[in-house]
């Protein structure tokens, strides 16, 4: 195994990434590597300050004769996800990552390898430690927490920064641009129910085999989700007086539900007819999600039972659901194929007296989210359910006459002979909370290539960062005056 990825070029960087590997930094566990970006700056002559958010800043003067260009910060968090294989005994508040080359890429032993955002701190570390490398006044911004909360970003100070270019080095597609992302805000919707004593027989309906995904990210891919279509079938079931006596649909707020139950009492006398149409529910609903849930299953079981809702709330139930906007609302005009606003039914319980609906909405253009919010908050005054809005955070609106994205595929495009693929994620990072501290900034966001980052698999690819740490040095060297 060869662990000497402090070898490989460019040299500047890995030695770096090595030395961030030497050092324990999982989430929110970060002392260690802000004592070593602090100390890094001080031996090189530097004065980081280290802000109330834990977040590292330092700045470096311009090289002569680059005094007049715009002022760069450069952005990468401290903090990695901490997975390991189930057969690994790593600790990771105490053991080193062992980096290793594995072919065309470098990976870590049983464990996440924190090139996500490793490499993107060591190519900071790199430049400011640099004599060679040709720039205009630069900052670095070593942020803390970004993978369990996105702390640094949420605690950064106005004002601080001086420059007016953030280039964001968290992306993991060399050859790809980032120029935007989507805010967030979860819907958390409840109400008390009753129940009663209903007769009938039991069962349990079970919805499962969906694909789910990501809540952002697979939204615009038309998977079903398991909650509404649960209540589609909640709701035609009324025409045989069939009671619901509790519901559990989805489990994470980000995630596309792929799963939902209901158990429910039907009158005796309509216990075939209640089959039937279940059966030709589940036709129907395989019929039109044919291409996109393959996998479908639809199952009604016997169980036992003796309360269900009263009517009045279970209906009250039954409309919030069905009511309830899901998936795409709109797509960006600032770039064709982004979804620009979505939200995600994630999660629906009733138990104990109370139901619990969640919802997470996204969008890049801030005051989209807010009027989707708007939305939610009417369905719920007309059913008299409580709604609270919380967790909300900005997005980045795609500006496509952003300066630094011409100077950028410009670059690229001069010495790679192809123009960079520009690209925004429906999806949070980090530039969206910090763009809204720092309206005028012209941000951008890029990176080497990294494979299955936050699980045991992640690589980066060797190759790649060759190309990054140029692109960055070609990117600082054309970077417009002010
Ligand atoms: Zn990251």
């Amino acid at each position: 195994m060869n662990t000497t990825i402090e070898t490989l070029n460019p040299t500047a960087v890995w030695k770096n990434f090595k030395l961030i590997c030497s050092v324990p930094h999982p989430s929110r566990h970060e002392e260690k590597i802000r004592e070593l970006i602090v100390n890094f700056c001080k031996n090189i002559g530097l004065n980081p300050i280290v802000d109330s958010a834990n977040n590292v800043i330092v700045s470096k003067p311009a090289t002569p004769g680059m005094e007049n260009r715009k002022g760069v910060i450069l952005q990468a968090h401290l903090d990695m996800v901490p997975q390991a294989n189930s057969d690994s005994k790593h600790n990771f508040e105490t053991d080193p990552i062992t980096a290793y080359v594995d072919g065309e890429w470098v990976r870590a032993q049983g464990t996440t390898l924190g090139a996500d955002n490793g490499i993107g701190a060591a190519a900071a570390m790199a430049v400011l430690e640099s004599k060679d490398i040709a720039h205009g006044p630069i900052e670095v911004l070593f942020t803390a927490t970004e993978e369990t909360g996105m702390d640094g970003a949420n605690g950064l100070k106005s004002g601080v920064l001086k420059g007016d270019i953030l280039m964001n080095m968290d992306s993991e597609d060399e050859g790809e641009l980032y120029v935007g992302c989507a805010g967030g805000l979860d819907a958390n919707i409840s109400f008390s129910y009753h129940t009663e004593p209903v007769s009938g027989k039991a069962f349990q309906l079970a919805i499962t085999g969906f694909k789910g995904g990501h809540s952002g990210m697979d939204i615009a891919l038309g998977r079903a989700n398991a909650n509404k279509v649960m209540f589609r079938l909640l709701q035609s079931l009324e025409s045989l007086d069939v009671r619901l006596s509790a519901v559990n649909g989805g489990s994470l707020r980000n995630a596309i539900p792929r799963e939902a139950f209901a158990t429910v009492i039907v009158p005796d006398n309509k216990v075939n007819e209640f089959k039937t149409m279940c059966d030709s529910f589940a036709k129907i609903v395989t019929f039109e999600f044919a291409a996109t849930e393959p996998t479908s299953k639809f199952e009604v079981n016997e169980t036992s039972a003796t309360t269900a809702l009263t009517l009045v709330d279970q209906k009250k139930l039954v409309d919030i659901i069905r009511a309830l906007p899901n998936g795409v609302m709109r797509m960006s005009d600032a770039m064709q194929g982004l979804v620009e606003t979505s939200t995600n039914l994630a999660i629906v319980k009733a138990e104990n007296g109370e139901v619990k609906i969640s919802c997470l909405l996204r969008s890049s253009v801030d005051s989209a989210k807010d009027s989707l919010g708007g939305m939610m908050v009417a369905i719920c005054r007309l059913a008299s359910a409580t709604i609270t809005l919380t967790g909300g955070y900005p997005g980045w609106k795609p500006n496509m006459n952003s300066p630094i994205l011409k100077t950028m595929q410009s670059v690229y495009l001069d010495n790679w002979g192809k123009t960079p693929e520009i690209k925004a994620v429906h999806a949070g990072l980090e530039c969206g909370i910090l763009g809204a501290k720092y309206p005028h900034w012209d941000m951008i966001s890029f990176g080497p290539t990294i494979r299955s980052p936050h699980s045991p698999d992640e690589r980066v690819n060797i190759e790649s960062i060759t190309k990054f740490w140029e692109f960055l040095q070609l990117t600082l060297l054309a970077v417009p005056t002010k």
